[in-house]
């Protein structure tokens, strides 16, 4: 028969890339918890009409990238291509902004979009995310960006911050206008997709990652010029506290991101070794999006992390605990090996209990295929063999053994 082949774009994740998945997801929750961010479970579908109103109309991501379909009820669904739209819509939907006070939540999951398939970047891939609403001091933008650069530091992954500040949508407007009039004239060498950008939105222009529109943009009007009072002096203060952390960035006054609803802080984190997909976690604030989902005015600040991205940058796993290998010498002490290796796991050790059959030769084969740290070869007696060392000691009493082993 011929076999079924999985879809292109998706992957299977096992195996030591499995691991290097829950390791990174199990360091970023110890870190979103040190934080006190509390966890939200989202739906992995949403109304396609949330991203179009929050994502943006022009971006890629509405434009190319997203699966949508009709369910049987004959809603317009999308699979979720990010996480920070969710989150804003789980906010207003449940009131959530009527506690007072703001509130800290982290996510992780599965994204989809439909992209074309290379190194790091797949149609499901999976995010980490931290989204902060109700306050909007520079110690915010600052405190999501020191999250992200803990995370980054304890999984021991080397990366460049860049930062920009994209000032309000008033500052915004009459820059846009401005770099509207000089891309223009420059129309005739930019790419298909930013001719069209130029028209419903320039600033995704400064994004592009072709050639001859990121020449034409090195001389184009800094957005920085345009900026108020205001926003220059937020933006001093968030680079005033990323100095006092010791948190070195790069400011880029080309940083735009992909998404329309960034404003003041944006921010990514950009490794140089793993080809074109550098940016491993990227994020910025977004003042106006609540309110423009249906929310009340309500500021909010966030991130996200691809994890195949950062799977790319682990090197090395923190070493796992020792494997005990449990072999009864042969078939009549079944049982009873079967009973030892479920005592020893409700004493929180971790045991591979030998299934294979046969001669003792082969089931040594397997424990030593699974790097075993002890064997205990169960008889009438327990006999504990050190796989390091060679040693072997006979334990009449099984509890005497346990403690042994608790105590190595
Ligand atoms: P890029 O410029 O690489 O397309 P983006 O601006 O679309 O990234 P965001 O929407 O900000 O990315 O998503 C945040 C992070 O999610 C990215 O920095 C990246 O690590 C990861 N990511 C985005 N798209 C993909 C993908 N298709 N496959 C794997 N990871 C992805
Ligand atoms: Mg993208």
């Amino acid at each position: 028969m011929e076999e079924i082949k999985k879809v292109r774009g998706f992957q299977d994740i096992y195996g030591e890339n499995a691991e290097k998945y829950r390791y990174i997801v199990n360091t970023a929750r110890k870190i979103f918890d040190k934080y006190n961010f509390k966890e939200i479970i989202l739906p992995y579908v949403e109304d396609v009409s949330l991203f179009i109103r929050s994502v943006g109309e022009e971006t890629d991501i509405v434009q190319k990238e997203m699966y949508t379909f009709k369910d049987k009820g004959g809603r317009e669904i999308a699979l979720r291509p990010e996480g920070t739209a969710s989150v804003v819509r789980a906010y207003i939907e449940n009131r959530i902004f009527a506690e007072g006070g703001y509130h800290k939540f982290f996510y992780e999951g599965a994204m989809f979009r439909y992209e074309r398939p290379q190194a790091g970047r797949y149609r499901q891939f999976h995010q980490i995310g931290a989204e902060l609403f109700g306050i909007n001091n520079p110690l915010s933008d600052v405190e999501i960006i020191s999250l992200v650069k803990d995370i980054l530091d304890v999984l021991k992954i080397d990366t460049r911050l860049e930062i920009n500040t994209l000032g309000s949508f008033e500052d915004r407007k009459i820059y846009i206008e401005e770099l509207r009039k000089y891309l223009s004239e420059k129309k005739e060498n930019l790419c298909e997709d930013c001719k069209k950008r130029l028209e419903k939105n320039p600033l995704r222009v400064l994004d592009c990652k072709v050639e001859s529109c990121k020449d034409e943009t090195k001389e184009a009007p800094k957005l920085y010029e345009y900026l108020s009072e205001t926003s220059i002096k937020r933006y001093e203060e968030v680079k005033k506290y990323l100095k006092a952390l010791d948190i070195n960035f790069v400011e880029n006054p080309r940083l735009v991101r992909g998404l329309d609803y960034y404003t003041d802080t944006v921010f990514e984190f950009i490794t140089d070794k793993i080809g074109a997909q550098g940016t491993v976690a990227a994020g910025g604030r977004y003042d106006k999006l609540v309110e423009q989902l249906g929310g009340p005015p309500t500021p909010a600040v966030g991130f996200a992390a691809g994890i195949e991205r950062l799977m790319l940058l682990v090197d090395e796993l923190p070493q796992g605990e020792d494997l005990i290998a449990v072999i009864p010498i042969n078939d009549e002490f079944n049982l009873l090996a079967l009973k030892v290796a479920n005592k020893l796991r409700k004493e929180n050790l971790k045991v591979e209990l030998i299934l294979k059959t046969g001669s003792l030769k082969s089931k040594m084969k397997v424990a030593n295929k699974l790097k075993s740290s002890y064997v205990i070869f169960v008889s009438d007696s327990y006999e504990l063999k050190d796989m390091l060392t060679g040693s072997q000691i006979k334990y009449e009493d099984l509890n005497i053994l346990v403690q042994t082993l608790k105590n190595s």
